[in-house]
């Protein structure tokens, strides 16, 4: 089975403007699908073509051959040899530019958000809006996906849930946006249309975030505490009340109390100065929200369960350190 017509644009698409889809090729594709991105200007006929290339094998040197009607058909002329004439079919003369934005158009209004969709850099086009958690950028070029710097420049217009439809991959590339937290999928996969012409887009699930905490381990000496890959330094109070709560977290009973607190900082010598216990707790949700948590996961993870005081909800990932 030949490319599907879509996959084919899409083909010629990663290459740069201006993108020809000659007669030739489109023939096989003629039909209503064909018609109708012809009448809403994803391609465009351009004028019959007057020059053909040279012939292959031929020494007449000519960098074109003209295009002759003989007897009511195309003939392309070799200058040097009669024989090396090549009639032509009409499609032959036909080609069509392709207008990749026109594809473009064509996802946001199967996605019903053409109203999200803006062009936000050469050859770059986003589809978000502030009520719609998915934003998906789009970039049929090639050249423009090679670009060094895209995939932060990508990140900085959207923090959140990304998705880049693209030509496919290679592996290194795929890392490149994986890594900046960039979701993948190929136009040709995510798109489809059918014989009327009617695009339908395809887009792979958001994966469901894992609920596993990230491990969470305490460097008491050097006041540091790590959550998954970040790394967060806190002050002499806060990583001793971490440091007892991950203690107790281990034990039958995980909570501290607002003077458990205290005694945990200030022992039976608690200064006229003491802060009280709470305080010392607000430091360290501070501490760590400050190092990039969330505060709802600051809060999950310091967890206040009425009056038996504080725990620490992350029992068994969890470690201290020298
Ligand atoms: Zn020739």
């Amino acid at each position: 089975m030949t490319e599907t017509f879509l996959a084919l644009l899409w083909r010629l698409s990663e290459a740069d403007e201006p993108i020809l889809l000659w007669g030739r090729q489109a023939a096989c594709h003629f039909g209503p699908a064909f018609d109708r991105l012809l009448s809403s200007g994803v391609l465009e006929e351009c004028l019959p073509a007057a020059e053909w290339h040279p012939c292959v094998d031929c020494s007449c040197g000519a960098y074109s051959r003209i295009i002759q009607l003989r007897e009511g058909a195309s003939w392309a002329l070799c200058p040097h040899d009669i024989y090396r004439d090549t009639q032509l079919g009409d499609d032959d003369l036909r080609s069509f530019q392709v207008h990749p934005d026109g594809l473009v158009g064509l996802i946001a209004d199967a996605l019903a958000r053409r109203k999200d969709l803006s062009l936000h850099l050469p050859g770059v086009w986003l589809i978000e809006s502030s009520d719609d958690p998915a934003a998906i950028v789009i970039i049929p070029s090639r050249r423009t996906l090679a670009q060094s710097g895209l995939e932060g420049a990508l990140r900085e217009a959207r923090r959140g849930d990304l998705l880049l439809l693209s030509p496919s991959l290679s592996a290194p590339e795929r890392i490149r946006f994986t890594r900046a937290g960039i979701r993948t999928a190929s136009l040709a996969a995510a798109t489809s249309m059918s014989g009327a012409g009617k695009m339908t887009v395809t887009l792979p699930q958001k994966p469901v975030e894992e609920k596993v905490h990230p491990t969470l381990i305490l460097y008491r000496g050097a006041r540091r505490v790590t959550w998954g890959e970040r790394q967060i330094v806190l002050s002499d109070q806060p990583t001793r009340l971490l440091a007892a709560l991950i203690e107790r977290a281990k034990t039958p009973s995980p909570h501290l109390t607002t003077r458990d607190v205290e005694d945990v900082i200030y022992g039976s010598l608690a200064p006229a100065t003491a802060r009280p216990g709470r305080d010392i707790i607000r430091e360290l949700r501070d501490a760590l929200t400050k190092g990039g948590l969330d505060q709802s996961q600051v809060k999950a993870l310091i967890r206040r369960e009425g009056n038996r005081g504080w725990r620490l909800d992350c029992q068994d990932v969890t470690r201290v350190e020298p």
